[in-house]
């Protein structure tokens, strides 16, 4: 029997069967060792006991997840958005080839233009954007038909509203149905697992730690960082040299259309910065 991991807590494991049920497990053999199954991995049951892991599409460093198909980050206009961590949530995505839709949470607080900026700055770079209002039940038909069907990652800074989000969308957290036994005691809320919710046709992990990603975690080379960002990859082709950092070569399409307005001169700082990032962490 096949099933997915929904809940790992001290090598014991909540699996949704393909025919819906779920089942309390533990890994046999191999499977036992630490780290082995991880949240979102499909595994192979028999006996009570998870038997084999099957190969994984991709998996997340921090959250330790598996099989992600859509990585959700959530921004909103308070608190103070962190445009930057969205920009690496995105480049890590899409080093990891996984498909990001941005949710622009407390519609109700937008100002003048705030959507519009966004957008903007994010649309080549996003597989969908989303206003939406948690609190006021805005967008969420719209937002919840892109989650349909998909195994969704949600990041962010804090108080975003992650969690009004995932209740306004109705999610049902295994965790909270406690099939698993806690047995750390430490309470629900210093653990560092995964939380998935099922949204009855979407399953969606909230993940505290996912809202510090070091430029250090973006494991691709720093001249290799424009592959990341769509729309200056696109623009590449154009410039001068072939191997252009869109720094300081001439010629250069990318600094062109920031110049021309066409591209975000936002992202494009964004970009310099995340560079120097990256030079000061990995000398290489
Ligand atoms: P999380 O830390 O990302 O999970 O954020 P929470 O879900 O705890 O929400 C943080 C705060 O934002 C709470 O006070 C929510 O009531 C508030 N909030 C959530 N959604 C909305 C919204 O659509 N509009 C407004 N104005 N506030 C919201
Ligand atoms: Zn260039």
């Amino acid at each position: 029997m096949i099933g997915r991991v929904v809940k790992a807590v001290a090598g014991r494991f909540l699996i949704v069967c393909e025919d819906g049920r779920s089942e309390e497990t533990e890994g046999r053999g191999k499977c036992r060792r630490e780290g082995k199954i991880l949240v979102g991995d499909r595994v192979e049951v028999a006996h009570g006991a998870i038997e084999r892991v099957i190969p994984r599409k991709n998996r997340l460093i921090r959250p330790a997840v598996a099989n992600v198909d859509a990585i959700a980050v959530v921004l909103a206009p308070l608190p103070e958005p962190d445009l930057m961590l969205a920009d690496k949530l995105l480049i890590y995505a899409a080093s990891l080839e996984i498909p990001v839709y941005l949710a622009l949470n407390k519609a109700d607080l937008f100002k003048a233009d705030w959507e519009r900026d966004l957008t903007a700055q994010f649309r080549s770079a996003a597989d969908g954007i989303f206003p939406l209002s948690a609190e006021r039940k805005v967008g969420l038909e719209s937002f919840r038909a892109a989650l349909e069907g998909k195994f969704v990652v949600f990041a962010g800074q804090s108080a975003v509203g992650k969690s009004s989000l995932l209740n306004a969308l109705g999610g049902n957290s295994f965790m909270e149905t406690g099939a698993v036994g806690e047995r750390s005691g430490r309470g629900r809320h210093t653990t560092r697992h995964a939380e998935v919710f099922d949204l009855g046709g979407a399953l969606i992990a909230d993940t505290p730690g996912f809202s510090m990603l070091e430029g250090a975690e973006l494991n691709f080379r720093i001249d290799d960082a424009d592959l990341y960002y769509p729309e200056f990859f696109a623009l590449s082709d154009r410039c001068r040299y072939r191997r252009c950092t869109h720094t300081h070569e001439p010629d250069c399409a990318v600094k062109a259309a920031i110049e021309a307005g066409t591209a975000s001169a936002s992202r494009y700082l964004r970009y310099l910065r995340l560079r120097e990032e990256l030079n000061a962490s990995k000398p290489y």
